[in-house]
């Protein structure tokens, strides 16, 4: 299902490529003296049924605002934290204010959490999350946690033992960046999948890429025949919505729809019908 993409294929040794391990470097320096409490922060992002144009959830999305080198994106410092070892740390503090948000949406609206690769493989972290979602009062049911196809793969079996004792509470588990991973299609049967996230990568030149277009017709089948919900990411266009909904999803997420929303965004959102189609309407 991969798109080749041969640019790995060679190493080169840049001034770019040292300035890259540098800053690297720094990002981790100030990740270990920051006060994650504080200056981590999460916003939210809709995933919208197409079809009534309600919002179902929100993905929460980290947000860093380093006082030492200001902002990061969290590709930068997800990657730092699980170097230096405090992913497991971090994660705890996003799930604990991602659980407080959903506590101040209706009952009726979902919330998804990103986990690393790392936590996906270590019984204590899912341990420590298991307690935090416990104590928080929040309904399980509500809850999906996202891991990556690569984080799976990485070491299938542990990885699949802890999504095990994440479903047991009742908790959904969304299969992230969906179709980009390197792997065979037989091992999403033996997960305890209830979402595959189909990767925007796809969805950039669907109308133009009869590749793309046949690849997620398959990721729609494929979630059908495994009983999981089709969602798909990275929708910016209105040809994008309809070509979509032609091959059969329904469930998206993109800036089409909105663009993530601070905590407080969500909730003034929710005082009016959350009528997302509407307000692409206007935009588009
Ligand atoms: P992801 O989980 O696949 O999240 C989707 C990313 O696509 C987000 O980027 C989101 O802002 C962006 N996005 C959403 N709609 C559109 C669109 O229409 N067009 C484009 N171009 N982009 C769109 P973000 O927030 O920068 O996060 C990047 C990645 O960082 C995430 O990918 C996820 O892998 C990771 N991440 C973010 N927050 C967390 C977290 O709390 N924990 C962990 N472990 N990873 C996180
Ligand atoms: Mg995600
Ligand atoms: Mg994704
Ligand atoms: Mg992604």
């Amino acid at each position: 299902l991969a798109k080749q993409n041969f640019r790995g294929t060679t190493v080169v040794f840049s001034a770019e490529h040292e300035a890259e391990i540098n800053e690297q470097g720094r990002i981790q320096q100030a990740l270990r003296a920051a006060d994650l409490e504080a200056e981590m922060s999460l916003v939210f992002q809709p995933q919208v049924d197409a079809d009534t144009g309600r919002v179902s959830g929100y993905e929460a999305l980290a947000r860093w605002e380093s006082p030492l080198v200001g902002a990061v994106p969290p590709g930068a410092f997800i990657r730092a934290a699980e170097r230096s070892g405090l992913i497991g740390r971090l994660t705890e503090v996003l799930m604990r204010k991602a659980l407080a948000a959903a506590h101040a949406w209706p009952d009726d609206v979902r919330l998804s959490i990103n986990l690393s690769t790392r936590d996906i493989v270590s019984n204590r972290t899912v341990d420590g999350l298991l307690d935090i979602i416990a104590e928080s009062g929040v309904d399980p049911a509500r809850l999906d946690i996202e891991v990556t196809e690569t984080a799976v793969m990485r070491n299938f079996e542990l990885a699949r033992e802890n999504l095990m004792r994440f479903k047991a509470r009742g908790i959904g588990i969304a299969l992230d960046d969906f179709g980009t991973g390197h792997s065979s299609l037989n091992y999403v049967h033996k997960l305890p999948l209830t979402k595959i996230k189909i990767d925007r990568s796809f969805i950039v030149d669907i109308a133009t890429n009869e590749l793309s277009r046949s690849i997620v017709r398959t990721i729609v089948d494929l979630s059908r025949n495994v009983g999981c919900v089709c969602v798909v990411e990275g929708m910016e266009t209105h040809e994008q919505v309809l070509a979509l909904r032609r091959l059969g999803c329904r469930m998206m997420q993109g800036y089409y729809f909105a663009r993530p929303q601070t905590l407080e965004e969500t909730l003034s959102r929710h005082s009016l019908p959350a009528d997302a189609t509407k307000a692409a309407r206007k935009t588009g």
